[in-house]
């Protein structure tokens, strides 16, 4: 598919919850269809970290507040995060940032931050993919094409216990509980479907069945722009 062919950008969101299938998917799409990609848990999960590392409580909105505005975060093609000058690559998928960081993202002004600062990449990069939980619904309600990602609980935690090597299916499912509670229920930009959106539920479906069907819908999308 040739995306560049479009005078508009193309930008594709992609939502749903943990283990969802978003990253995976994001990724091997934009690959796919030759668009840069953007993970924007990555983001939060960074300004986590940046507080973690400054001893500034998760649930302090106006410290946290403070952080995510002032934050230098590189993120790599190749996956690397560095931020405010650190690598923090692993410990950004760490335990510590993984039970921060919905504190984190509940505040109000570091979503503002953070919203600013994706509209910005995309913008630069003329495009791109997106995934996190808030890319259908607020970023770019617009986009070429929104997707809703679903798929089982007992889905999800296995996909998520099977990447993290130290933690057992129990914790991985509770964490992901959790998690979920915190994004759907928050008062600012919950986790949601976005109207509209393609909802794909990839329980039962293998990585290219689900990536056949976004380049199918984006495809038609574009023709009909
Ligand atoms: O996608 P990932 O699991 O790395 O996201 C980590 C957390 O970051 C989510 O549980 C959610 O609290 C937050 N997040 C968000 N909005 C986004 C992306 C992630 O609130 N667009």
């Amino acid at each position: 598919m040739n995306t560049s062919e479009s005078n508009e950008m193309v930008v594709v969101a992609i939502d749903g919850p943990a283990g969802s299938g978003k990253s995976t998917v994001a990724k091997l799409l934009a690959e796919r269809i030759d668009l840069p990609y953007l993970d924007t848990g990555a983001m939060y999960r960074s300004v986590t970290f940046a507080c973690i590392a400054a001893g500034i409580d998760p649930e302090d909105r106006a410290a946290a507040a403070e952080v995510a505005k002032n934050m230098e975060l590189r993120m790599e093609t190749d996956g690397t995060v560095t931020v405010n000058g650190v690598d923090a690559t692993t410990q950004i998928r760490g335990p510590e940032v993984t039970r921060a960081v919905s504190s984190v993202a509940s505040h109000p002004e570091v979503r503002t931050e953070l919203v600013s600062r994706q509209r910005e990449w995309a913008r630069r990069k003329g495009g791109g993919v997106l995934e996190g939980r808030d890319i259908g619904t607020v970023v770019f309600p617009d986009a070429t094409l929104v997707v809703y990602l679903t798929a089982s609980a007992e889905v999800r935690a296995a996909r998520r216990a099977g990447e993290v090597a130290d933690l057992d299916y129990d914790t991985v499912a509770a964490d992901i509980a959790r998690r979920d509670a915190l994004d759907q229920n928050r008062e600012t930009d919950p986790l949601r479907r976005a109207d509209g959106a393609l909802e794909v539920d990839t329980t039962y479906l293998t990585i290219d069945e689900v990536l056949d069907v976004l380049e199918n819908r984006l495809e038609v999308s574009l023709n009909n722009e």
